[in-house]
């Protein structure tokens, strides 16, 4: 039901001449405050996975990233699976360190706090994941982040360190895939990818 309405939201902001990372932002916004009561009648599971399908994204992009290597070097080893999965998903402690720390008195986090708190876990799941695309404070999700772990991916190649390799790169297509979902969801990349640690 939410992707329809994204949907639906795609197709009415096309033809705008106004940016439409700006219209989507503030609609999502006030779709998320018109659909919590809908949206708190579905049940079960089946949301939760629906909503943690970014994630899935990226350990499958990770797994990938071991699959490529592993065909490179001729050699499968469990240990860079587990790496890779590790490495597609870390960069995400960002998300911590802001809800946590810096970001702890922002409306958004106040709202994932507070569904925490009652667990509320649909629409806990719901907040994050509409909410996480609308976060442009992030500290590490940058793109001199990202120059400097495929420069330490290369370094690690160059030495034959080959877990490092599976370690950075996979890091790499975490922003990666995040970038391009910022993409084709917002239209634009949110500034926290220009901008060295958090704003200011
Ligand atoms: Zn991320």
């Amino acid at each position: 039901m939410y992707d329809r309405f994204i949907e639906l939201l795609y197709y009415s902001i096309g033809d705008f001449p106004v940016s439409n990372a700006k219209l989507l932002r503030s609609a999502v916004y006030s779709g998320v405050h018109s659909m919590r009561r809908s949206i708190a009648r579905i049940r079960g599971m089946g949301f939760i996975l629906w909503q943690s399908r970014h994630m899935a994204y990226h350990v499958m992009l990770g797994l990938l990233w071991a699959w490529f290597l592993r065909e490179l070097w001729g050699e499968f080893n469990l240990k860079w699976i587990w790496t890779a999965v590790i490495g597609s998903v870390l960069p995400d402690i960002d998300h911590f360190n802001y809800w946590l720390g810096y970001g702890r008195h922002d409306t958004y986090t106040q709202e994932v706090l507070a569904h925490l708190k009652k667990r509320e876990w649909r629409m806990l799941f719901y907040v994050v994941a509409t909410g996480h695309k609308l976060n442009t404070s992030l500290s590490y999700h940058n793109i001199y982040v990202v120059g400097i772990l495929i420069a330490l991916s290369a370094g690690a190649s160059f030495y034959d360190w080959r877990i490092g390799v599976v370690l950075f790169g996979a890091m790499v297509t975490h922003y990666l895939f995040d970038i391009a979902d910022d993409l084709v969801v917002l239209g634009e990349m949110n500034s926290n990818w220009k901008r060295w640690g958090r704003p200011r």
